[in-house]
This record gives C-alpha cells, structure tokens and sequence, in this order.
C-alpha cells in the first residue's frame, strides 16, 4: 500500500517520498489511520521500526488543517539527541508546509526557545525538563494544543522523568489526543497509559522486548582484563565500517575511547559528561563517517537512528535485559542486516543469561584461536596456574566475518 492511500496531504506524499520512504512500514500501516481517525493510541514497537513517521505524519496533517500560530502539538522525548533526530524527520516531511517546528531541550540557550513558544510554532519537539522549566516560567502557550506524543515513555520512566511528564500533562488541555510510544511495557509505563489515555487502539509490533530482525549475536567469552585487546583484535581483523561500542559507565567510555585512539582508531565518545556542543559535534562525526567507532553509555545513545550502523558491541553487559533489545536496536534498523557482539567476562555469565532469556534464544560463543586470552595475566587478579579462558565452543578457530553462518538470527 503506497502512502497515497492514507489520505494525506500531497505535500506529505511528497515529501515521504523524498525521504525514500516507498512503502509505509507496520507501524506506520496501523498508526497512521488510527490517529487520523482521532483515537487515542498506546504502540509497543520494536526500535528501528518507522514509529517517528507513524506519528509525525498524521499530526503534521492534523496541523496543516488549523489555522497557524497556536502550539498544537507536542513530543516529549527523553534525550536531547532523540529530539535532534525527531525534529530532524520533521523538517523533512514539512517541508514547505510552512509549519514551524521548535526544540525545546536543555543544555541550549533558553531564549530562542522561550521566543519560539511565545510565538506559538505549531509543533514542539522537547525532553521534560526543559519544558517544564520554560512553562513554570510562564513562557510557552499551551492552550491550544490538540495532540501530545510520548516516545520511548519507558526510558523517560527509566531516568526519572515521569514527574515532570505528569506535571507537563496537567497543564495541557484535557480534551487532546495522545499517543504513547514505548519498546517494552514495564507497568508504570502501563498505569500512566491508563491513566492518560482514552480508549486507545493498542499497537504491538513485533515481540514486546525483542530485537530487531536481521541482527545477528554474538557472545565473545574473554577475562575481563583482556576486553578492551580483544576489541581491539576484532576491529583489526574484521570488516567492521561503522562501530558503536557500548559501556555500563561514563568512566569507562572514556578509558575505552582513549585505549583505542592510543592503538590507532578513530574513535569518539558519547556520554552525559560531555558537553551539548561535544556531543552534537561526535554525533557529526560518526554520522558523516568521519570516525567508524563510537564509544557511548546508554543515556546517551538509546534511540540514536544512524542507519549506517553495521555492528553494536557490549563492552559492558547491561544489567537489565531490555537495555540490550535497546543497544542492539541501532543496528539492523529498517530491515537493514547488523551484528551484535557481547564481550562477556565470568562475573557477567549471569547477566547473559537473562539476555538469552529475554531473546529465547541461546547467544553462540565464539572462541578465536588467534586470540591471546591470557597476555599479560590479570592486572588485579594475577592468573592462576592452569587457569584457562573461560571459553566455550563456537567458531574452532575460524576467522568470524560479517554474517558468519554459525550464528542464528531473529
Ligand atoms: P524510527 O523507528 O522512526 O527511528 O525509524 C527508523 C528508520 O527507518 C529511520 O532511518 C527512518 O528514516 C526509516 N524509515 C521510516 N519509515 C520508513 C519507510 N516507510 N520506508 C523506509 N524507511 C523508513
């Protein structure tokens, strides 16, 4: 089914078009006439899955059929880098509509986003703090707002955020649409939804709390001193163009950037410690292909949409499952192939464990032979006599290359 066939404006088809978007994608198949048609909405989707559009393009044409100059929609989304991107997808597809659109994040100067609430623009794309800051000031106008997005409620949750959503959510008008986005469910993102929400049409897409098609895992057992040479031996022996690399701790995405650009890599590194300007000019940089690897923490880079991402490593294992749907889900996005590697230490078998659980499916180890498991010994547990890496079967020695058939896929 081509776009044409929801009724949208041709501008819109236009400009979907341009996009390169040809087909809409499942999301966008069931969301798009639903909030046409008005309903209230709650989609569980799967990362990668097309849901900026799902939204954007219905309350784009919602707002090209009202008079301009009130406010009449709002994203909350939980990282300034997602609103970049969203507000970035929105330029795109409201171009020359003549629809304004305003970000509204912290760690940017308040007064361009005071001034564009004041003057109303018609979309406003904003993490919660911000907003709320500007509205208790008495600068934004919300009277007129017709529909309220919330994407990715369940990370907004996870940082703490739900106070100021709620807070946000009474000042707005009681009779709006709304529409909640989330990858997983967890209840409290349930009990908000219920309580904001009327009648919605529930969307699932995919498995809730699965990984994106087309991404294949692997689990690299390794002493945990011995990670950051193995990461290093991967990125030198495999084709890997474009790399993001994830740490549990700010600290350690900046130990691992600097142990790699030391042995020759370029290499940027994405976390809260660095500043706004920091982090707009290293996402550039990995985006335009200026460095292949990024180093980043998870509040940093859930969500990010770099399409040209062809491998995630867990340098670190999350400690909550979900995190690792959500890690993985910036490669293999829109039906692109991707590869997940996991460096996994002994102390965190466990945490691999529940993963699998999560996935149903057992995550192939693979052991290199050309690989130096021992180097060196451990710096703060010396290796013990007889003391073998603890590795399991897998690849026997053969070289790993993109999409090596001994690993599954979901
Ligand atoms: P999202 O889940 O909104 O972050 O989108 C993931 C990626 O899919 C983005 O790179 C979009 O540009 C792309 N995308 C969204 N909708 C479509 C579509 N209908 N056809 C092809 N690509 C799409």
């Amino acid at each position: 089914m081509p776009f044409k066939q929801f009724g949208l404006p041709s501008s819109l088809v236009r400009n979907v078009l341009a996009l390169g978007y040809v087909t809409p994608t499942p999301i966008q198949a069931q969301a798009i006439p639903a909030v046409q048609a008005g309903r209230d909405l709650v989609a569980t989707a799967q990362t990668g899955t097309g849901k900026t559009a799902a939204f954007l393009l219905p309350v784009l044409q919602a707002l090209l059929e009202r008079p301009r100059g009130t406010t009449g929609a709002l994203v909350l989304t939980p990282t300034r880098e997602l609103a970049h991107q969203i507000e970035a997808v929105c330029r795109g597809l409201a171009a020359g509509t003549g629809l304004r659109s305003a970000l509204v994040v912290g760690g940017a100067p308040a007064y361009p986003q005071q001034q564009a609430l004041r003057a109303g623009v018609e979309l406003v794309i904003a993490t919660p703090g911000r907003l709320l800051d500007l509205l208790n000031s008495g600068h934004g106008k919300m009277a007129g707002l017709t529909t309220l997005v919330l994407d990715e409620a369940d990370q907004m949750f996870d940082f703490g955020f739900f106070p100021d959503v709620k807070r946000i959510i009474a000042r707005l008008p009681a009779r709006r649409q709304t529409l909640l986005f989330s990858a997983t469910m967890p209840p409290d993102v349930a009990r908000l939804g219920q309580a904001i929400l009327r009648d919605p049409l529930r969307v699932a897409i995919g498995t809730q709390g699965t990984a994106a098609c087309g991404v294949t895992h692997t689990a690299y057992p390794v002493p945990a001193y011995r990670k950051t040479a193995l990461l290093q031996h991967l990125l030198a022996q495999l084709e890997m163009p474009s790399v993001l690399v994830f740490t549990r701790t700010r600290r350690g995405a900046r130990r691992l950037a600097r142990a790699l650009a030391e042995s020759g890599q370029k290499v940027g590194e994405l976390h809260s410690d660095r500043t706004p300007a920091q982090r707009a000019k290293v996402m550039q940089g990995f985006r335009s292909g200026a460095f292949p690897v990024l180093v980043a923490t998870n509040i940093a880079a859930r969500g990010l949409d770099v399409r040209h991402i062809t491998h995630v490593v867990n340098f670190d294992l999350p400690h909550v499952p979900e995190e690792y749907v959500h890690r993985i889900g910036r490669t293999g996005r829109a039906g692109d192939e991707g590869d997940a590697f996991v460096l996994v230490s002994p102390d965190e078998a466990d945490l691999l464990a529940r993963i699998e659980r999560q996935l149903g499916k057992r995550i192939p180890r693979l052991h290199l032979d050309d690989f130096d498991y021992v180097a060196g010994g451990a710096p703060a547990l010396p290796n013990k006599p007889g003391r073998r890496p603890p590795v399991t079967s897998g690849g026997g020695g053969k070289k790993p290359s993109r999409g090596q058939g001994s690993r599954w896929r979901n």
